[in-house]
Formats: C-alpha cells, structure tokens, sequence
C-alpha cells in the first residue's frame, strides 16, 4: 500500500474500531452484550440492517434517529466513531507502519477509557491491564521507549498515583481520585516511559482547568468536591506526547 493511503486506512479503520469501542462504551456497564454488536435500536428493539450499521454515515442518513421508531440515536455513538477516525488518521499519518498503528492503538484503549469515565466514572482493570501489557508488548516493534523505561513507567505511574490518593484521602477524609486512575498512569507508563509521566499528569491538570473554567463560563457550578474525570484528562494529555514523541521531539531519546 502506498504510504500517502496508510493514513486514509486509519481512519477507515479507526471508524470500524470506533463502532465497536462505541458499543462496548454505551453496553458494558449493563452487562448487555458487546460481541453482538450495535445490532437492534436501544428504544424499540428493531434489528439493524447493514445499511443502518455503517459507522458515521448511517447516522447522518437517518438524521440521528432510529427508522423504526423514530428515537434519537445517543449522539455519544457517532462522537466516538468520529474520534477513534481522527486518532487512526493521525497516528499512521504521523508514522506510517508498525508504531503508527501501535499508536492508534494506544489511542483507542485511551479512548474507550476517557469515554467510559466520563459516562459512568469507571476505568475497568481489564481495559487498563490491556493498556499496560500492550504497551510492554509494543517494545518489541523496536521502537522507543526502551523496555526499562516502560517497566518504571508502569510502576512510577501506579505508585505515584496511589501515594497521592492515600495522602489526599487522609487530609480530607474524602476520596479525590477513582480507584483506577493509578492503574491508568501506570498503564500510559508503560507506553511512554517513566520520562513522560510528569508531563501527563500537568498536561491532565491543564486540561481539567480549562474544563472547569469552561463549565463556570457557561454557569455550571463547580462545587469543591465535584470529581472530575481525571482518568479522561490523562487519555486528553497522553495521545498528543505520544505524538510527540513519535515526531522526534523526544523526551530524553
Ligand atoms: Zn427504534
């Protein structure tokens, strides 16, 4: 295939992945079946034919709405399809091969776990062990970060993190973060090497700034024990330095 189609590919694929991620999102919290697939309309029932399960377009077709029974289609399914197109197309167009499509994939468990706490405020420990072991596993593609690099990643991530949980809890007597953010860093560790963990997690906090001052200018209060997501915002700073350090910026390579 030549090189300027790999990112075309990624976003076709990124669509077909995005369509799976979107129903497990939307179905694994009720335990409904994800390996049938998006295969009947979530109001009434009515089976989906082909034509109405293609990612995206089948959407825009039917104006978001269920040809059986009129119902809106959860914007979230199409939301998420779009993203996981995006984070294909960008990652095979920033390297386009073997790390571009490991990046894509680091990518989409970031967003199957951004979506799954913000919907429902839950980092499932298979999603953030797949997340860790995918990453130890894709430093046999021979690319960088090394391999020890992960490992203290992995660790300095959880350890980290928890360290912080415990302190937080013992002086405000409160939980302030989810009990699968530790495992998530942990996981983004073994991705991008212990060099990056501090970046990801100022990158995080940005992030969650600007999302607290963008929900006060549109007058949604934030309350002191409101709990944001972190767990997002770590998916949200993660991908970019991935980026990053596959266009040579480096951190310390
Ligand atoms: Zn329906």
């Amino acid at each position: 295939m030549p090189a300027f189609l790999l990112p075309i590919a990624g976003v076709v694929l990124g669509l077909i992945i995005g369509s799976f991620l979107a129903t497990l999102v939307l179905r694994w919290p009720d335990s409904r079946s994800v390996v049938a697939g998006r295969s009947s309309c979530d109001h009434c029932g009515h089976q989906l034919r082909a034509r109405e399960l293609i990612p995206v377009a089948s959407f825009v077709l039917q104006a978001g709405k269920c040809r059986q029974c009129g119902a809106t289609i959860a914007k979230d399914h199409v939301a998420i399809e779009l993203a996981a197109a995006l984070i294909g197309g960008i990652a095979l167009y920033a390297a386009p091969g073997a790390q571009g499509l490991a990046g894509a994939i680091f990518g989409w468990l970031l967003l199957a776990l951004a979506a799954l706490d913000v919907k429902h405020h839950w980092l499932p420990d298979r999603l953030t062990a797949t997340l860790a072991v995918s990453g130890l596993m894709a430093y046999f593609l021979f690319i960088p970060p090394p391999l020890l690099d992960r490992l203290i990643g992995g660790l300095a991530g959880f350890l980290s993190l928890t360290i912080i949980a415990r302190l937080y809890k013992s002086i405000r007597g409160r939980d302030g973060l989810g009990g699968g953010d530790p495992k998530m860093l942990g996981g983004i560790g073994c991705w991008l090497g212990w060099t990056a963990l501090p970046l990801v997690v100022i990158g995080a906090s940005l992030v969650g700034i600007l999302v607290a001052i963008s929900w006060q200018l549109r007058g949604k209060s934030v309350a002191a024990d409101s709990r944001l997501p972190f767990g997002s915002l770590m998916a949200v700073a993660a991908f970019p330095l991935w980026l990053y350090q596959t266009a040579g910026g480096g951190l310390a390579y």
